[in-house]
């Protein structure tokens, strides 16, 4: 029960790597808060079902709806959050698309809505977590990144340059924040179970096992475990950095 007495948020928590990261910290004993967005009513049964495994873990959980691309609903989210449970401590900056074609046939709204929700909505969620995190003098960022964002994807250029902006921007956020007693971290999973690979064609996710130095996919779990420890204590001098959870590809 290492995160006892920490308070969680962690986006796109409904479902995929962010339920069971959600799931993780709760096991370990930090009261979360299962943010989702309010595109499909799936959305919010989903999240009040990882409440509700919180709950069977014997941890303290909540839904927020917020979408990380808007400014004033992520606000409102920290402020609802902070209220419930008198502070903040931790962010996962999870909630994230793809919207993969070649460039040469990228429509513009396939780049905007990516970077939007990838690097924006990372963007907006730390910038409105740092101010309860700056007062507590503690705060604890991981953001999803990704293997494509550090080594490129042919197919993703827009999902790569997102990836690739969140590793920046949590490097420069970490020098910015430490002083703070802030970490900022991204992990950069390569090919993981989830609804967004379970999409791709049969060749890709053959081609991806042929370079995986284990030869199978991730599990979310697995992504999880590399999560929690960046927001736990243990992790206590480790800031700016990117850990690849990809199996050695
Ligand atoms: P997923 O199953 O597609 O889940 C993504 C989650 O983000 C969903 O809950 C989704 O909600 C939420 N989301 C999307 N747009 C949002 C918004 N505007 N505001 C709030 N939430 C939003 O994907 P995943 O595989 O679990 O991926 C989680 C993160 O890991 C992503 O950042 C992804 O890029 C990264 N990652 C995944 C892999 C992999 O192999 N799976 C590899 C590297 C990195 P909806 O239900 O509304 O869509």
């Amino acid at each position: 029960m290492e995160l006892e007495g920490k308070v969680a948020v962690v986006t796109g928590a409904s479902r995929g790597l962010g339920r069971a990261i959600a799931l993780k910290l709760g096991a370990m004993g930090a009261k979360v808060a299962v943010n989702y967005v309010n595109i499909d009513p799936q959305n919010e049964i989903d999240a009040r079902e990882v409440v509700t495994a919180l709950e069977a873990l014997g941890a303290e959980g909540f839904i927020v709806e917020a979408n990380v691309t808007d400014g004033e609903a992520v606000k409102r989210m920290m402020d609802e959050v902070v209220e419930k449970w008198g502070g903040l401590h931790i962010l996962i900056n999870n909630a994230g698309i793809t919207k993969d074609g070649l460039l040469i046939r990228m429509s513009e709204k396939a780049w905007d809505d990516v970077l939007d929700i990838n690097l924006k909505g990372t963007f907006l969620c730390s910038k409105h977590a740092l101010k309860p995190m700056m007062k507590q003098g503690y705060g604890r960022i991981v953001s999803l990144a990704s293997i494509a964002g550090v080594i490129g994807n042919p197919g993703q250029t827009n999902y790569s340059a997102s990836k690739g902006g969140i590793i920046a921007f949590t490097k420069s956020l970490a020098k910015e924040m430490g002083s703070k007693g802030i970490t900022a971290n991204a992990v950069a999973p390569g090919y993981i179970h989830s609804q967004m690979t379970d999409v791709l064609p049969e060749e890709v996710r053959a081609r991806f096992l042929e370079v995986i130095a284990l030869r199978r996919a991730g599990e979310p779990e697995e992504v999880a475990e590399v999560v929690a420890f960046l927001a736990s204590d243990r992790a206590s001098y480790v800031s700016g950095q990117v850990i690849g959870i990809d199996g050695g590809m």
